[in-house]
């Protein structure tokens, strides 16, 4: 029956032992990237001696039944890996939502969207019901942020926006109650690190249900569950997908939330197609790698960034400066490309200039993927609570730009910033 722990060889159908479908906790991470959703039940045909790397793509809308008692047996249970209908996926979703949850300890499930924000809805709307406060962090990704104000405030959700770094004003906010707290760490375009063992162990003994946005550092560098979230969110869109060719969403989820996550989505008829999934569960082979370097060579650049004149603030998790750097080192294992800096004293137009200027740095929204990218933030309008500029910066320190840095040279990066801070000033 199950034969040595190689990936895909002795994992038989419906085995779940992480030993035999190629992911033991203890390995490695970039070892368990390798071997996790990769189950013998997905990757051969009964009957056929071998397997196949890599889970096929699964087209399917109608799964069929072998008879009459097998099909009402089969609407018996909602069970992830059984056939039923598309709408539930098939064994190339589920092979990409399993090796989600084996990141992810603590997890009893994970539910993929069809994009980042749609899985922010799905876990949003499974977490907190009409009449109930929605606390939301100061710093969240923009369409979070209406999504409270928005959607959620129409089905009678009371969103209210909290100041991540103040611990006390958050502890005062649950004790009135809570429906459900959405974090995100670091914090969109600001990049701020909270400490978010700390957040949601006062949420939750408040009886709040806590998502994590957890785009930025993924399962590889930040374990929510573990850190006390009962949801991690991921738009899989940026680092899983990682090559700019696809939009996916993810939730992972404790027991607390898996099965209100799972029949919410359901209700909702959330679905990824096949392809997508497959190209995901690509994507993730090469997750470690690319982090690891992107992050250096980001981290190299905002160092670099630090000490230009052009430069009043660079907003990294990453270097010893930023807010919650201590935090960053206590509680992640890992970081990525993305971070911001803000430029000291300029003009609207100054910025415009120096973005255009660049000639390595894609213009446009997303992250995460191979290929650098640049973008004008402008953190101010989408603040309730955190001051913009923070303490520290003049008033006229404002302008702000936010880099995601791919896979190319730091050289040649720093080069294209030099002359584009060139091209800036000149006018
Ligand atoms: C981009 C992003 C999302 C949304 O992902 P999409 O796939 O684009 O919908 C969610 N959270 C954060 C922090 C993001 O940057």
């Amino acid at each position: 029956m199950s034969g040595p722990s190689r990936p895909g060889r002795g994992a038989d159908a419906g085995d779940t032992d992480p030993e035999r479908t190629g992911s033991p906790a203890s390995r490695h991470v970039a070892t368990r990237l390798a071997g996790i959703g990769r189950r013998l039940a997905f990757t051969s045909v009964p009957g056929l001696s071998g397997s196949v790397v890599n889970p096929p793509v699964w087209r399917a809308s109608t799964h069929l039944y072998d008879d009459t008692a097998a099909l009402r047996a089969g609407t018996k249970d909602n069970a992830d890996g059984q056939f039923f209908y598309g709408r539930r996926g098939g064994p190339t979703q589920w092979s990409l939502a399993e090796a989600l949850s084996a990141l992810e300890p603590g997890a009893a499930g994970t539910v993929l969207f069809p994009s980042g924000v749609a899985a922010i809805a799905g876990a949003l709307m499974a977490s907190v019901r009409p009449g109930e406060r929605l606390l939301i962090t100061d710093n969240a990704y923009d369409p979070s942020r209406r999504m409270g104000l928005g959607l959620l405030a129409r089905f009678g959700v009371q969103p209210v926006f909290f100041d991540p770094l103040d611990l006390e004003g958050f502890r005062e906010l649950c004790a009135m109650g809570a429906g459900a707290v959405l974090l995100e760490s670091p914090g969109s375009l600001t990049m701020e690190i909270c400490d978010v063992t700390t957040l949601a162990g006062i949420a939750r003994a408040a009886g709040a249900m806590v998502l994590l946005d957890n785009t930025w550092a993924g399962p590889t560098g930040f374990q929510a569950l573990a850190h006390g979230c009962d949801g991690a969110i991921l738009a899989l869109t940026k680092h899983v997908g990682g090559h700019s060719d696809l939009m996916m969403g993810s939730v992972t989820a404790n027991k607390r939330l898996y099965p209100a996550l799972r029949t919410t989505a359901q209700a909702l008829g959330q679905v990824v197609s096949p392809d997508d999934a497959a190209l995901a569960l690509r994507g993730l082979r090469t997750l470690d790698l690319r982090l690891r370097q992107q992050a250096a060579t980001a981290l190299v650049i905002a160092r670099w960034l630090r000490g230009r004149d052009e430069v009043a603030a660079v907003l990294c998790p990453m270097l010893d400066s930023a807010p919650g750097h201590d935090l960053w080192q206590r509680d992640f294992s890992g970081g990525c490309g993305l971070f911001s800096f803000v430029l000291k004293g300029q003009d609207d137009a100054a910025r415009a200039r120096l973005i255009d200027a660049l000639t390595l740095f894609g213009i446009g929204y997303s992250w995460g993927g191979y290929e650098s990218l640049v973008l004008p933030v402008d953190p101010g309008r989408d603040r309730s609570v955190r001051p913009w500029p923070p303490a520290g910066l003049d008033a006229g320190d404002r302008f702000a730009i936010r880099l995601s840095i791919g896979l190319e040279h730091a050289d040649d990066l720093i080069a294209d910033l030099a002359q584009a801070f060139a091209t800036m000033r000149a006018a």
